[in-house]
C-alpha cells in the first residue's frame, strides 16, 4: 500500500507517523524546506524563537502519550498554567489547563514525529485528482493537511462536496513580532491582551524556551493584520509601541515580524477530519476546536479511518 501524504504540519505528520508504524508506504511531501508547519520556530540573532504556536495543551489520554513520551526525551516540559490578563480595566491572571513548551521550540516535537519518515521538504504539490494522484504519481490514497484555503486550490472539482464546503470556510490572518530587549522586564509567562486594536497575547520566550532570554513573543488581531498584507516587516514599529506602551518597556533591541495568512480557521469545525470514495483524506486543525491537539488527532484518525479502508 502507498499513500501520499501532502503538508507536513503536526497533522500531516501525525497521520503519516501511524502509517508507517501500521506497516503502509508513504510518501510525504512539504513545500517549506522544514516540516512543522504553523508550529514554527525562526532563528532570530542566532536564538530561536516560537513564532507560530504559542504553546499546546492536552485533554485527550491519547495525545497524553505522546507529550509524555516528549517530555520523558527531554523535547517538551510543562511551562505554566497561569496567564496574565490585561483588559481596559487594568490587569488580573487567570489559571487555566497546563500550557506545554518546548526547549528546541515547538517544531522540534514535529521533527520527533517525523524521524525515519520519507519527508520530501521543498516539494509544492500542485495539482491531486481522483486517481488518487498527487501531480500525476498515483497512490491507492492521498491525504492533504494543510488550512483549507490551500487544500482546495490542488483539488480537483469532483472532489465531494462536503470536503469543498469544509476547505471554503475563512480563515483568519495574524501577525506575531519577535522583540528582544537588552534585559527582562517584565513579570509574566504569558498575557492575553483582551480589547486592544493591535495585541491579542504576549509571551515571554525566554520562560517558554527555559533560556530566560529577554524575548517576548507579540501574536496581532486579525484587523491588524490586515493592513500589513503586502508587507509585515512595516507593523514592527506599531506591535513595538504597542507592547512598549502595555508593559512600559525600553526600546526593543530588534523586532522581526512574521506573517500568517491562514493562521486559524474563523469557526472550528465538527467532524474530525473528511475521507470520501475518492480516497482523498483531509485533515488539519480546522477539523475541531484549531489548536495543536486537534490537529495532531485528526490526522492520527484520518490514519486508522485509510487503514481500515484499505484492509
Ligand atoms: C499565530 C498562531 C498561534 C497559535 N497558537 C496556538 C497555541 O497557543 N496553542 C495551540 O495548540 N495551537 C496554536 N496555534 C494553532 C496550531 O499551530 C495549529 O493548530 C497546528 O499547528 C496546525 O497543524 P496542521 O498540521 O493542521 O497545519 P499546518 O501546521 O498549517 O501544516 C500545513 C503544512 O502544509 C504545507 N503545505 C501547504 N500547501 C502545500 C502544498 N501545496 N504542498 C506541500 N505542502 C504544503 C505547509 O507548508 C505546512 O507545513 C496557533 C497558530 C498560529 C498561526
Amino acid at each position: 500500500m502507498q499513500v501520499t501524504v501532502v503538508g507536513a504540519g503536526i497533522a500531516g505528520v501525525a497521520c503519516a507517523r501511524a502509517l508507517v508504524d501500521a506497516g503502509v508506504t508513504v510518501r510525504v511531501l512539504e513545500r517549506s524546506h522544514v516540516c512543522g508547519g504553523r508550529m514554527a520556530t525562526k532563528r532570530y540573532d542566532g536564538r530561536r524563537a516560537d513564532i507560530g504556536a504559542g504553546y499546546l495543551t492536552v485533554s485527550s489520554p491519547r495525545f497524553a502519550a505522546v507529550v509524555g513520551r516528549w517530555r520523558d526525551a527531554g523535547l517538551a516540559r510543562p511551562w505554566t498554567s497561569t496567564m496574565a490578563v490585561h483588559s481596559p480595566s487594568g490587569w488580573s491572571t487567570t489559571t487555566g489547563p497546563e500550557r506545554w513548551a518546548a526547549p528546541g521550540g515547538l517544531r522540534s516535537l514535529v521533527e520527533d514525529l517525523a524521524a525515519g519518515l520519507d519527508l520530501r521538504t521543498g516539494h509544492a504539490a500542485e495539482w491531486v485528482d481522483p486517481g488518487p494522484r498527487v501531480d500525476g504519481v498515483p497512490a491507492d490514497a492521498v491525504v492533504l493537511a494543510m488550512p483549507g484555503p490551500q487544500a482546495v486550490r490542488l483539488v480537483h472539482p469532483g472532489l465531494n462536496r462536503t470536503a469543498r464546503a469544509a476547505l471554503n470556510r475563512a480563515w483568519l490572518s495574524s501577525l506575531v513580532a519577535t522583540l528582544a530587549f537588552d534585559r527582562r522586564g517584565w513579570d509574566f509567562a504569558g498575557a492575553f491582551v483582551n480589547e486592544h486594536p493591535v495585541l491579542t497575547t504576549v509571551f515571554d520566550d525566554g520562560s517558554r524556551r527555559g533560556d530566560d532570554a529577554p524575548v517576548l513573543v507579540a501574536h496581532t488581531t486579525t484587523e491588524f493584520a490586515d493592513q500589513f498584507v503586502a508587507d509585515a516587516a512595516a507593523a514592527a514599529e506599531d506591535v513595538e509601541s504597542a507592547v512598549r506602551e502595555l508593559l512600559d518597556l525600553p526600546a526593543a533591541l530588534s523586532v522581526n515580524v512574521h506573517r500568517w495568512t491562514f493562521a486559524r480557521p474563523a469557526e472550528p469545525g465538527h467532524a474530525p477530519f473528511h475521507y470520501g470514495p475518492e480516497r482523498v483524506g483531509i485533515a488539519g486543525d480546522a477539523w475541531g476546536t484549531p489548536k495543536v491537539e486537534t490537529a495532531w488527532l485528526s490526522g492520527t484518525l484520518l490514519a486508522e479511518a485509510i487503514l481500515a479502508d484499505l484492509a
